[in-house]
């Protein structure tokens, strides 16, 4: 019998369950894995530190995944299409399958390869699975697409028909000399400052951790999420943002985890269906709807009169914001925590998002770069949703005018001080009336708790009340077109 060659092309779909591609590449023979690194593509937005730490350790669970089935994972880089290009004919491959991603590079990308490849070899296929629909084949009743959300995740659910997640091949063959390879490590995706050591500590990367979290989270704390969601201080929410991102599991294996943990509890359909955490995972649909449609906005806003909002660059007011030293409590615990993990609650993300833009007025494309860069989650879709939306600048996005209190935001969702206390140590021993105001404690409180304000802790680096009615002044000479 002919044996076939098939090169898969991972992408942001680290994983061996649930994935068309190889399963279609496993059908037709033998099979080359590969993964290209090229951050320097045109059009490409380059992955930040904790994002390329993440990818290090995942290629390289993924390489050992192979490896127990017989294979391994094939490290090439440089351009994406030459690349491809050398390698099937290095292997003399007759098959070229990949899964779509939606970014307009992307698709620029999938384009490319299927121009110059697709004479030469007769088995070239894409397929879905980084997102639950087809970002082009959704549009509103007038023909555009959606910016609202409700409606847009309504019409999903209603037209979702998800196959059964396809199972991890048991064996993969392979080619009787595997090309060449480049090393993981001579790409230099880790940081050479020991910087990531939280973030090591704190996180598994993989399919495998991926799995386990997913199925412990469904199991036992999705019936909780509706409450707990908001709580920074709880592990209420399922921690799956890296691993969703990088394709360790697909939002596919998670809905049907869902439906069979729903079917075991006898909780009818549009019940889950309805759940908090459901939503959630539309909101990422969403994100990556409105990246494909509207590909200018990471760097600019959906909105264009946002375009002439009169920001303020003070250097040193970024600084604190980003060393977590502003003086409002739950702001610098939401930027260590960052700093130190590599991921922040997602709360926290919109009350520290909204300090940045309303309380600082510095520009949310200054804010999403530092998220880029610290973030192991960092997704170009939902990162710049997360900004637009807390700036108000983006589609469906919270008005400009509602302005996060960082004060009361911390006493409402960080009610017992747990998650401020841990974050900012110097602040452990105030009492909860004082800890996400510091300043208003009087002396002898401070004393008892050790803090000298302006030592220990930073006076807050603008007034609240102050910082507010500029935000709003702003937003006034905005709309006013001055
Ligand atoms: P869960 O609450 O368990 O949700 C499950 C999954 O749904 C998440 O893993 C994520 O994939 C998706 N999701 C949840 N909330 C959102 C949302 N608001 N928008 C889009 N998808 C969502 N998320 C990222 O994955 N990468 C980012 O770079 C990112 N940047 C953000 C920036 C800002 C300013 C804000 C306000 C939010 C941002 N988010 C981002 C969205 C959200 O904060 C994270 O997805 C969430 O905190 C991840 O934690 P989790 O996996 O426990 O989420």
């Amino acid at each position: 019998m002919e044996q076939h060659t098939t090169v898969v092309w991972f992408r942001r779909d680290l994983r061996l369950h649930d994935h068309a591609a190889l399963a279609a590449a496993v059908k037709r023979g033998n099979v080359v894995p590969v993964y290209i690194w090229s951050p320097d593509e045109e059009g490409e937005v380059s992955p930040g530190a904790a994002s390329r730490w993440w990818l290090h350790q995942s290629l390289s669970q993924l390489d050992q995944a192979l490896g127990r089935l017989g294979s391994r994972l094939i490290f090439r880089s440089g351009p994406i299409v030459p690349t491809l290009e050398k390698l099937c004919s290095e292997v003399n491959a007759d098959g070229l399958v990949w899964h779509r991603m939606y970014e307009v590079s992307a698709i620029r990308h999938d384009e490319a390869v299927r121009a110059r490849l697709g004479k030469r070899i007769s088995y070239i296929e894409s397929f879905p699975g980084y997102l639950m629909v087809e970002p082009s084949t959704l549009l509103n009743q007038s023909g555009r697409p959606y910016q609202v959300f409700p409606p847009f995740w309504k019409r999903c659910v209603q037209g979702l028909a998800l196959k059964q997640p396809i199972s991890c091949p048991r064996a993969l063959d392979s080619p009787k000399v595997w090309p060449k390879s480049d090393t993981l490590s001579e790409w230099g995706l880790q940081p050479p400052i020991p910087w990531t050591q939280g973030i090591a500590a704190r996180w598994t990367p993989g399919e495998k951790a991926a799995r386990i979290l997913m199925s412990r989270f469904v199991k036992k704390r999705v019936l909780q999420y509706g409450t707990q969601r908001n709580r920074p201080d709880c592990d209420g929410t399922s921690e799956l943002s890296p691993s969703l991102h990088f394709g360790e599991i697909s939002p596919g294996q998670i809905w049907d985890a869902l439906r069979r943990f729903a079917e075991r509890e006898s909780i009818a359909a549009p019940v889950w269906k309805g759940w908090q955490f459901v939503a959630e995972l539309g909101w990422r649909e969403f994100a990556g709807y409105l990246l494909h449609h509207f590909p200018h906005t990471p760097t600019e806003p959906l909105r264009p009169e946002f375009e002439r909002y009169p920001w303020d660059s003070t250097k040193e007011h970024l600084s604190a914001w980003q060393r977590g030293q502003t003086g409002y409590p739950i702001v610098d615990a939401g930027m260590r925590q960052l700093w130190t993990t590599g991921w922040m609650h997602n709360r926290v993300r919109m009350i520290v998002a909204s300090f940045l833009v309303k309380h600082l007025r510095i520009p949310w494309q200054e804010g999403a770069d530092w998220f880029w860069d610290t973030l192991v989650d960092a997704d170009l879709a939902n990162n710049t949703l997360g900004w637009q939306w807390t700036t108000g600048c983006g589609a469906d996005a919270s008005p400009y005018f509602r302005i996060f209190n960082p004060m009361t935001q911390g006493e409402k969702f960080d009610p017992h001080g747990g998650y401020v206390r841990r974050w900012v140590p110097e602040l452990a021993h105030l009492p909860d009336k004082y800890l996400n105001r510091p300043w208003e404690a009087p002396p002898k409180i401070l004393t008892q708790a050790k803090v000298r304000l302006g030592v220990d802790y930073p006076n807050p680096v603008v007034d609240h009340g102050v910082a507010r009615q500029c935000a709003l002044d702003g937003y006034a000479e905005m709309r006013a077109g001055r």
